[in-house]
């Protein structure tokens, strides 16, 4: 009779805000059983000599069914974040245009999201979701109890412009009420006061900050300025201004209600020193985010090689902005790193710079580029990555005690890395259905060999499981 499910042996267990161990894990029920030496017999052995054991990474930030069917994302694109090692995604989900191109209660489309991806998803997962009517605020507290959903989104620039056609009616875009600052104030006001019917969890709102009418000065300029209308163009067209007035509105607001807030993808210098200097002036609990792309991407780069793959809200910016933003990885200002992952055929990106669609993919790369550019790059400790990609986001969004840790009673969610293979990075690689990579040519040191979730071996040498076993993660 084997006494545990699984056995991992002879790992370095990588644990956040602890240290580097040597040590066996075993699993039993999906969990973590034990953490030792000498821990018995199991019915499957992963001989990990070598290798870094890191809780499997929590990816804060995704999209599934953005652009395409949300069962058929679901399937493959959590298929991907099992070749970097995440284990679990949450994901943005809004009512209005793209995703399922409809408006309603949440009561009525939040079933039919879940029942969409239900059975497909390779990674447990969870939703973040964005009230983008009056209605939809008041939904908050049931969404809340009934569904455990604990964290929301607004969107800074769904203000008086879209973009994408021109209009200078946003609402055709939200098929919401007035989306302004006022409706800002009453999603704060809503969410901080169901804060307190739940002193166990931490409700928070995720906030994509770009200020839309300085958008559409700089976009007109840009637009009539006669220059090659490319990445550097479009970063230019939304400024970091942009993004610096967005977080400087938010930041008041969220002081004012006293609502918990994430500032997500800080695309540079500018908007970090901005948050950074208003978490410190507001004294709220204000987290932030930094996306892979703004860490080792830029738009010099990127125009070099041509195309508008790399199109993105906010935008890419420059070498000395993600500089920038590995230093405040690296001193602990930036909470944690995400993908931002949206799948977005090389069809949709097309070759004129406005309608081409926002967003592509990225998840598979979230520990890589962590472990190659963070740690072997610039001595960013493994214990602080894996605080960056797994126990922070955790923590953050109420999966502490299940997600984040290597731990007894944690979720079994393991990333096994070689942390000196060389890979040089190919859309066919990450087995995303993507059909192109704005970090194509990339070669990162570290990549994880297995992925392990809730105790199963979901990925191992480049194949993936036959069969999603991924589970709703249910945050309060
Ligand atoms: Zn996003």
């Amino acid at each position: 009779m084997s006494r545990y499910d699984l056995l991992v042996k002879n790992g370095v267990l990588v644990l956040p805000f602890h240290g580097e161990i040597r040590a066996d894990l075993a699993v039993s029920g999906g969990r973590i059983a034990a953490i030792g030496e000498d821990l018995g017999d199991a019915e499957e052995v992963v001989d990990a000599a070598g290798r870094a054991v890191l809780p499997g990474a929590v990816d804060a930030h995704f999209h599934l069914g953005i652009y395409r069917d949300m069962g058929l994302d679901a399937r493959e694109e959590t298929r991907s974040s099992l070749v970097g090692g995440a284990t679990t995604v949450l994901s943005y989900f809004r009512t209005g245009r793209h995703y399922l191109d409809r408006t309603g209660p949440y009561r009525e489309i939040f079933p039919e999201v879940l029942a969409a991806v239900e059975g497909r998803s390779f990674t447990d997962y969870g939703f973040h979701l964005a009230p983008m009517t009056v209605g939809q605020i008041d939904e908050i507290p049931s969404l809340v109890a009934e569904h455990g959903v604990s964290s929301f989104k607004y969107y800074m620039f769904y203000k008086g412009f879209d973009l994408a056609t021109d209009s200078r009616d946003a609402r055709a875009f939200t098929m919401g009420d007035e989306y302004d600052l006022g409706h800002l104030y009453l999603l704060l006001e809503r969410i901080a006061a169901t804060q307190e019917d739940h002193p166990e969890l931490r409700l928070s709102l995720s906030l994509h900050c770009e200020q839309s009418e300085l958008m559409r000065v700089f976009v007109d300029r840009v637009r009539d300025g006669g220059e090659p209308q490319n990445l550097r163009a479009y970063s230019e067209a939304r400024p970091p201004l942009t993004e610096r007035v967005a977080i400087a509105e938010a930041a008041v607001l969220a002081g004012h209600t006293g609502a918990n807030v994430n500032l997500l993808h800080l695309s540079g210098a500018d908007a970090l020193r901005e948050a950074v200097a208003a978490r410190r002036r507001h004294g709220t609990d204000m987290r932030f985010e930094v996306t892979l792309h703004h860490l080792c991407l830029d738009h010099d780069a990127l125009d070099a090689r041509g195309g508008l793959g790399g199109k993105v809200n906010p935008p890419i910016r420059t070498a000395a902005d993600s500089a920038h933003l590995w230093e405040r990885v690296r001193d602990g200002q930036v909470d944690w790193v995400a993908s931002d992952h949206a799948c977005c055929m090389e069809e949709h990106k097309g070759d004129d710079l406005w309608p081409a669609r926002p967003g592509f993919g990225g998840t598979a790369l979230l520990y890589p580029v962590l472990i190659s550019e963070g740690h072997h790059r610039r001595g960013i400790p493994l214990t602080r990555v894996a605080e960056l990609a797994s126990a922070n986001p955790a923590r953050a969004y109420n999966l502490w005690g299940r997600k984040g840790s290597l731990a007894v009673g944690f979720d079994a969610d393991l990333a096994i890395v070689d942390m000196d293979r060389e890979q040089r990075v190919t859309a066919d690689l990450l087995l995303s259905a993507q059909d192109h990579c704005p970090f194509e040519g990339v070669t990162v040191r570290g990549w994880p060999e297995t992925t392990i979730v809730g105790g199963r071996i979901a990925y191992r040498d480049g194949k993936p499981a036959d069969t999603p076993t991924g589970a709703y993660l249910h945050r309060a």
